[in-house]
């Protein structure tokens, strides 16, 4: 079988996959990137709403202009860019087995960099009983369908969880005509952002349902409603309380979970809360010289926090294949009450910058973010609210930290 080889291989051609692949290249390594789409963007290619790269580019931007300011770049970087073709496996040596038109070939690699991104929860992930007609949709596909086949997936629409994407894509369908019945979640808090609730829903009053949600799905060959009903603090379903809503489209927008077989495969270690690889304060995984960012390695709320993530993963990818990764003593970040995952999970003795990324477990108001070492606060944060939505860092110097370190919430 074909074997190329290069330094550094990017899996996965997003937003995370082109901004490590172009730091990569930065620091004067060879980088190819394989993408199984016909294209560079990841999801951004079907995100055609704005709000994107306020933080990196200080401008707003639709997800394909920003996408393209990337693309761009790639195109005049010398990247070798491998499109249509999917990664089967990786094996020892960094030996890269991939499938395209033409058959299987082999890339090497030195390093590797994970930047597969995520994919939508399916129904099944919710028990959703009743029966199975066509209509229920998952809010990324009803986005594929709308934004890019130009196809509209129904007239009277339910929404089930709050996520982000059902947020933005509840006003979308509205956009296009269609009546959005209303959006069910299941928490007593939304799940999405606080700026896609007021600027999706409540600017175009669709409702906003919390503790509520879909127990039932009615319909043969396709759906013709379902069954709404309260949610009680212990989760169970107040069924007495039901009641039947017609429809002819179910859109689930009820989480993303990383795309990680390949990296699973391989033996890299996984975060069983974030679903992507346990990574330390590289971004490097349990595996030395394999490298995790974007969505694959956690969900993150906004582009700008993967473009820049990522970046590090390519600089550092970059610095593995030199042999410039420098690792002193290692010490654990633990996440503590109120905190429900911390990345990295840990950090090397050194000088410099660490950033710790985390999100809350549930919403907190007036509370403090405070980082412990050793027994001390190292660190305390003011925060008005806390919310699950939305992803949370805390930047450390490291000079003089020497100890495990904890990341909690204190409330007043
Ligand atoms: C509907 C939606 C709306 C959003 N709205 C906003 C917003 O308004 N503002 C904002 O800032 N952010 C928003 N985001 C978030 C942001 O777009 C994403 O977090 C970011 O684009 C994810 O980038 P990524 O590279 O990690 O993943 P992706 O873009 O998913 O890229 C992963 C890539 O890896 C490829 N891949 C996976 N496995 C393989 C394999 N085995 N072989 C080859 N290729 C592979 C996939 O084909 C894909 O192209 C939104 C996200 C979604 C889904």
């Amino acid at each position: 079988m074909k074997m190329i080889s290069f330094d550094v291989v990017v899996i996965g051609g997003g937003s995370a996959g082109m901004a490590s692949a172009l730091k990569a290249k930065e620091n004067g390594v060879s980088v190819a990137i394989i993408e199984r789409d016909d294209r560079l963007g990841g999801i951004l290619n079907q995100c055609i709403h704005n709000g994107f790269g306020l933080n990196y580019f200080k401008k707003e931007l639709t997800g394909p202009e920003y996408a393209n300011l990337f693309i761009e770049k790639v195109k005049k970087s010398n990247i070798k860019v491998f499109l249509l073709s999917t990664v089967l496996k990786i094996e020892n040596n960094f030996e890269i087995t991939v499938i395209n038109g033409s058959g299987l070939f082999k890339i090497s690699a030195k390093s590797i960099v994970l930047a597969t991104g995520c994919r939508e929860r399916p129904a099944g992930a919710i028990s959703l009983c009743g029966s199975r007609p066509a209509g229920v949709i998952s809010a990324g596909s009803a986005q594929k369908f709308v934004n890019i086949y130009g196809k509209m997936i129904g007239k009277n629409i339910v929404i089930v969880g709050s996520g982000d994407i059902g947020l933005i894509m509840a006003r979308r369908l509205r956009f296009e005509g269609a009546n959005v019945i209303g959006v069910y979640e299941i928490m007593p808090y939304p799940s999405g952002l606080k700026r896609n609730i007021v600027q999706c829903l409540e600017d175009y009053n669709i409702p906003l349902h919390l503790s509520k949600t879909v127990v039932e799905v009615v319909g043969e060959d396709r759906v013709k409603g379902v069954y709404v009903a309260p949610v009680n603090s212990d989760y169970s379903f107040d069924l007495t309380k039901k009641e039947l809503i017609s429809c002819d489209a179910v859109v689930l927008s009820i989480g993303l979970v990383p795309e990680n077989e390949v990296a699973i495969k391989f033996g890299v270690k996984q975060n069983a809360i974030t679903g992507g690889a346990v990574v330390d304060e590289y971004l490097q995984t349990s595996i030395d010289g394999i490298f995790a960012c974007g969505n694959g390695l956690h969900v993150h709320d906004i582009v700008d926090n993967v473009s820049k993530e990522a970046e590090r993963a390519g600089e550092n990818s970059a610095k593995f294949v030199k042999n410039l990764l420098s690792r002193g003593k290692s010490n654990f970040i633990k996440n503590g009450f109120g905190v429900r995952y911390v990345n990295p999970s840990n950090y090397y003795e050194s000088d410099g910058i660490l950033t710790i990324n985390f999100r809350v477990s549930n919403i907190f108001k007036n509370a403090k973010i405070i980082v412990m070492g050793n027994g001390k606060i190292i660190r305390e944060i003011n925060k008005n609210i806390l919310l699950p939505a939305e992803m949370e860092s805390v930047i450390l110097s490291k000079k003089g930290l020497r100890s495990d370190l904890e990341v909690l919430i204190k409330t007043n």
